[in-house]
């Protein structure tokens, strides 16, 4: 890994408890030894937590020396709560935001102001201009509901052009898909950095479960040798393994120029930790 060049992130949520951002807090101070970038915290499209995200935030921003990021939807957000929101950040000083349109919830809802995610930053630079630095969503594997891979790319790019200024990535496990990706945008002038979302694997339920859910896919040589960890209640292996193949697509990543990695903790520090330790190692053995 060099050190000195990629950008690390971690992502937080809030859980449905205030009492628990001690604990999350903590995880956060310990990946502030890796010097990120910033942390992010996401945020309940349809209101299920989005006090939380802004105490979470407060919290953080308050107790780390890393600038946090809120998440910010738009799927059934009224216009007036994203105001409040946008000048809550502001009096705060948050200069980082994560904007988004937000899962689909499975109950129906009424229709926000903003549909896409592109109108909401579209909104946020015309309302306060460059008062906040603008990340958005990227689907290398492309996102489940898009028209077709090349209509979803369009949309991407239309949230670059509205004014974001970076990108993460849902998490992948085919390098190739997110290169790919890269070039397809470099190829429309689309040059923002696109920084991979990184999943540890620990557990290949809950893997397959948000897989399922978000469309990652997962490669079939990694699938059946989770399953077969998995049912004889290896968990042991499940985590070596997982260990091992997501440090080696990281080392790729870097090694071909990703501009950082985002890591999706699920608020828990080790299992980014591991994989940061494997990527310092073999950086220390190519010098
Ligand atoms: C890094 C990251 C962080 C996330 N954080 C959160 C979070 O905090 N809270 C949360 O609820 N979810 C979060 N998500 C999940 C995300 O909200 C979902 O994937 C959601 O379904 C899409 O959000 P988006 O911002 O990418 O949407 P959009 O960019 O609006 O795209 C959504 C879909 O609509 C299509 N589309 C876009 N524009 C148009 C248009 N004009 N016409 C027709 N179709 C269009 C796209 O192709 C895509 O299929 C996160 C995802 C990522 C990758």
């Amino acid at each position: 890994m060099s050190e000195q060049t990629a950008r690390l992130s971690f992502e937080f949520f809030p859980t449905m408890e205030k009492s628990n951002n001690g604990k999350i807090i903590d995880a956060a101070k310990l990946c502030a030894q890796y010097q990120p970038s910033f942390f992010s915290v996401t945020f309940g499209a349809c209101g299920s937590n989005q006090d939380k995200t802004k105490d979470l935030v407060f919290d953080m921003n308050a107790q780390t020396t890393i600038p946090t990021a809120p998440h910010i939807t738009c799927i059934n957000t009224a216009k007036s709560d994203i105001d409040q929101l946008l000048d809550s950040y502001k009096q705060k000083n948050i200069q980082n935001l994560v904007v988004l349109r937000g899962d689909k919830p499975k109950m129906p809802v009424k229709k926000g102001h903003f549909q896409y995610a592109n109108e909401l930053v579209q909104y946020i630079r015309e309302k306060t201009g460059d008062d906040f630095n603008i990340g958005v969503a990227a689907y290398p594997e492309y996102h489940p509901e898009a028209q077709s891979p090349e209509q979803d790319l369009h949309h991407f790019i239309a949230k670059a052009k509205a004014g974001a200024d970076y990108a993460i990535t849902q998490y992948f496990f085919n390098p190739d898909a997110y290169f790919f990706f890269v070039d397809s945008c470099l190829e429309k002038g689309v040059s923002i950095p696109i920084i991979p979302g990184i999943m540890p694997i620990t557990n290949y339920k809950q893997l397959l479960r948000f897989s399922t859910q978000c469309g990652a896919d997962i490669p079939r040589w990694i699938l059946e040798r989770l399953k077969s960890y998995d049912e004889r209640g290896d968990r042991m292996s499940i985590r070596e393994f997982g260990e091992q193949v997501v440090s080696l697509m990281c080392e790729t990543l870097l090694n071909n120029g990703a501009p950082g990695l985002h890591f999706y903790t699920l608020n828990r520090f080790e299992p980014s930790h591991h994989i940061l330790q494997n990527l310092v190692l073999a950086e220390m053995k190519r010098q």
